[in-house]
């Protein structure tokens, strides 16, 4: 995340997918989808840029996205939510995650993740003047240890943020390991931030749970979500977070001082998406399901030692098997021996995991599934 002068530096997605463009491979790093979102997704959106809605939405964003975001986790997850006091739209899930950090976070105060995690929670902790503990995911399941989840709290622990589903594993938390977060914030009085963008891209029959939904969890917890991987629409970038009343409010007063709002045209859209039926939600995760399968079988056939994807849009698999023992090294050749592009484990982790994660690549499988069968044939070369 910090360049050899200490500096914030480019984030590995934007190197990735350069990467790609420069040398024509399919883009498999990047996780964004090829698809454009569902029809009355598209239809809600148009109607919108021609129905007069382009100007400053309000500051808490627009009712009707609002509205729809508590409708949506009443209907799937049974939370109670008071959309004028309890829920805020924000430029993507991104902005949700950098105005709570913010605003939660003083200098010095302390911040748990898991290890690897999403690049942007490093920076956002560090531009928020706290300090970054983190808790490794172990094993071929990515799973944390106990021991080690405690260990990382302390009495200057002011938030812990958990990704579940979790990317760049594709791995769902244990019952037991939300459990014990729940526990952890409560002993140590922090306030958990969930980050929940893959909620509907779960596999093999799971059902997600946030994890506002546990006992004694809803009155410290900030849920942040958004429309970009649940409807194909990364591009628009709105997000939102829920939680109780005052922590909302804080948070919006950083917000204001980012974007100030955003996404008019979009927040309308992604309403219409948030109250499709539940056959949408499944069907699209089924859909999303073949693709990985197609290739995560790919990705054994040329050779890799390939992890289960729980969720998200994201496979990992070992290069090790095939005498890639150094993944960052093997991604800024694949474009050449392969035609594709991936981003190696290590560019989501700290020193001492990096070495320990330095075979593993993760590649995006949100991609059509013409692109995923070429991808898989031109694999099959590093054999
Ligand atoms: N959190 C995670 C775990 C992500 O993978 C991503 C991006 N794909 C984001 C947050 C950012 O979401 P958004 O594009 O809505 O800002
Ligand atoms: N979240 C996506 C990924 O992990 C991309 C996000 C980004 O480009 N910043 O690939």
């Amino acid at each position: 995340l910090l360049d050899d002068a200490g500096r914030l530096a480019p984030t590995i997605f934007a190197e990735m997918s350069a990467l790609a463009a420069r040398t024509g491979a399919i883009n498999l790093g990047q996780g964004f989808p090829d698809d454009d979102p569902p029809a009355p997704v598209l239809d809600a959106a148009r109607d919108a840029l021609y129905g007069g809605l382009n100007q400053y939405p309000p500051g808490r964003g627009m009712p009707v996205l609002l509205e729809a975001v508590a409708e949506h986790q009443a209907r799937f997850y049974g939370i109670g939510l008071d959309p004028e006091r309890e829920v805020l739209v924000t430029a993507g899930a991104t902005e949700a995650l950098a105005a709570t950090l913010l605003a939660l976070v003083d200098v010095g105060d302390e911040v748990v993740t898991f290890e690897p995690f999403y690049d942007a929670y490093g920076a956002l902790v560090g531009l928020a003047g706290g300090r970054h503990r983190t808790v490794p995911l172990r094993g071929p399941d990515f799973r944390p240890d106990p021991d080690e989840l405690r260990a990382a709290f302390s009495p200057r622990t002011r938030v812990v943020l958990v990704n579940d589903p979790h990317n760049p594993t594709g791995t769902v938390l244990d019952d037991e390991t939300r459990r014990l977060v729940v526990e952890l914030a409560h002993e140590f009085d922090a306030t958990i931030v969930t980050d929940e963008v893959y909620e509907h891209l779960l596999f093999d029959g799971r059902v997600h749970t946030p994890i506002s939904t546990l006992p004694g969890a809803a009155e410290r917890t900030v849920t942040i979500s958004s429309g970009g991987k649940t409807f194909s629409a990364t591009g628009w970038k709105i997000g939102w977070l829920s939680g109780p009343a005052d922590l909302v409010s804080r948070i919006l007063t950083v917000k204001q001082f980012l974007t100030y709002v955003n996404g008019s045209v979009f927040q309308p859209a992604i309403a219409a998406g948030l109250r499709l039926p539940d056959d949408h939600f499944a069907a699209s995760a089924a859909d999303l399901q073949r693709r990985r399968d197609l290739l995560s079988t790919g990705l054994a056939a040329a050779g890799f030692d390939v992890r289960d994807s729980r969720g998200s849009y994201f496979v990992v698999a070992d290069a090790a098997p095939l005498g890639h023992h150094d993944a960052a090294d093997l991604c800024r050749r694949l474009p050449g021996l392969a035609g594709v592009v991936g981003v190696p484990i290590s560019a989501f982790c700290r020193s001492g995991l990096a070495a320990e994660y330095s075979s593993l690549v993760r590649f995006a499988f949100c991609k059509r599934t013409d692109v995923l069968e070429r991808a898989a044939s031109q694999l099959a070369s590093l054999s």
